[in-house]
């Protein structure tokens, strides 16, 4: 498969400089599935064209268990599209041999990284599922201008009709990371295929890649789905991530998140009987190594603190500047050696999966809910119930039917801007049994806060148990 990269950015021989790649001096690379040979056709001050062929090895592929998975039977292990179409192989040389670039560094040039330049692109073949009016709906948001000729399946036999390649050309004037990071994303996601397993590592690699351009992509839906191969776990995962990004500052809604709240419910300090309420219920679950997920500026945590059962005690908030003010708070640096040992604060997001969280007795998630919205509940959902999976989960969050009794919050408003969501408690419950039953915990509720027999208490709490 061959891709060319042509610049009229002057000096155009600059592109060898970008790319790492010297122009007068043609060179090969053994990747694990064939060889890409990096030549440019022409570099002169007012154009460089630079073309990667990659060079596919369908036998090899068959011995290394990476051929086409498909229904085609043995023959097509061996005879196959591969070594002609661009696909991921094709993402895979560019990431190796173009990696640099990619990553939007450059020794000699650093300069032009972020500079836009005119480039004109070509694909001899590249697989578009979903037609050409796919590949419009992927390319022309991102500022290509697109030219596409369908090929036939074989030039001999008309008869046979048109196949699902086309020979691509694209102009953009756009900075080279950009447009590496595009094709390597999207090549793949046209082809609808990969040349290997994917797991979570591919969010990752898509997230990086994605960076800056995707979460704003009206395709990124199909785009993620695509690139993660239609596995439903991962592409949640990434749609959770990208909704992330579009997200409000976390520090912000650390931040306002304390004042808004507390001048609303101060009258009753209701912060106070919340904490002690969700203290009381870590205590009765016997937990020693607890969890506080969202921790906010620490106020859990220093209650936390006080008990002696509790020997490890995790902060976790996705605002660095809330960790910041938590350490203020709890006089991290002062704290005698034994309270430090019990006392681990750490940077991290409740919607991606996480290691560290593993092997906890308890997780309380105080007021926390209600700032994800609903594809990174769902996330959240998975990190905490099925992944972490500490035998006690304790989840507070507002009960909206009690907002009518603030006198300073107007009708139809939430407590905090950042709120996604306030429940009733008819939803509250109805989530937390439809998450118990899926995940195999237990729900119970208490009211949190003075009880009003019509609008029951101002905070909902769940406890979760295994
Ligand atoms: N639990 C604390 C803070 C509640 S405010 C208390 O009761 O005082 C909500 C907190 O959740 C904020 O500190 C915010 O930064 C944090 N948060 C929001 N989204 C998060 C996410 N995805 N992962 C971890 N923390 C998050």
């Amino acid at each position: 498969m061959l891709l060319t990269l042509t610049t009229t950015h002057q000096p155009a021989t600059d592109l060898g400089y970008l790319l790492r790649k010297n122009p007068a001096r043609p060179q090969s690379f053994g990747l694990s599935f064939g060889k890409a040979h990096i030549f440019y056709p022409e570099a002169n001050h007012e154009r460089c064209t630079v073309a990667l062929l990659v060079e596919v090895d369908p036998v090899g592929l068959v011995r290394n268990r990476r051929g086409p998975s498909g229904e085609g039977g043995a023959l097509e292990q061996y005879v196959n599209d591969r070594p002609y179409a661009a696909s991921s192989f094709l993402s895979v040389a560019i990431a190796d041999v173009f990696g640099t670039a990619l990553a939007g560094n450059s020794k000699e040039r650093p300069d032009l990284v972020d500079a836009p330049m005119p480039f004109h692109v070509t694909f001899s073949a590249l697989p578009c599922r979903g037609g050409e009016q796919f590949l419009r709906k992927l390319f022309e948001p991102l500022g290509y201008q697109i030219a596409a000729t369908r090929l036939p399946l074989d030039a001999r036999f008309p008869d046979w009709g048109e196949s699902a390649y086309y020979r691509v050309e694209l102009d953009v004037v756009l900075p080279l990371k950009q447009l590496l990071s595009h094709l390597y994303v999207l090549v793949p996601v046209l082809d609808n295929d990969k040349h290997y397993w994917v797991t979570d590592d591919e969010v990752k690699k898509l997230m990086r890649h994605g960076e800056g351009w995707l979460a704003a992509h009206p395709e990124r839906e199909a785009i993620a789905r695509r690139y993660l191969k239609h596995q439903r776990s991962l592409f949640d995962d990434a749609l959770a991530q990208l909704a992330d990004e579009n997200a409000p500052d976390p520090d912000f809604v650390a931040e306002t998140h304390a004042q808004e709240e507390e001048a609303i419910e101060k009258n009753i300090s209701l912060n106070e009987q919340r904490l002690g309420a969700v203290v009381a219920a870590l205590k009765g679950s016997n937990a020693t190594r607890v969890l506080d997920l969202g921790c906010g500026e620490g106020r859990l945590l220093q209650l936390l603190l006080k008990e002696k059962q509790f020997a490890e005690i995790i902060g976790m908030d996705v605002s660095h500047r809330a960790l910041e003010i938590a350490k203020d708070r709890l006089h991290f640096d002062r704290m005698p050696s034994m309270q430090k040992e019990r006392l681990r604060l750490m940077h991290g997001s409740l919607i991606y999966r996480d290691q560290r969280l593993a092997g906890f007795d308890a997780a309380a998630v105080v007021e926390v809910i209600e700032h994800l919205d609903p594809p990174r509940l769902a996330a959240f959902e998975r990190v905490l119930f099925e992944c972490a999976r500490p035998s006690t989960i304790v989840v507070t969050t507002p009960n909206s039917e009690y907002n009518v009794k603030w006198e300073t919050l107007p009708a139809g408003k939430f407590r905090h801007r950042d709120h996604r969501f306030e429940w009733s408690r008819a939803e509250f419950q109805a989530w937390a049994n439809r998450v118990a039953t899926t995940s195999g915990y237990k729900a119970r509720f208490l009211p949190v806060g003075p009880e009003d027999s019509t609008v029951g208490s101002p905070t909902q709490m769940a406890i979760f148990t295994k």
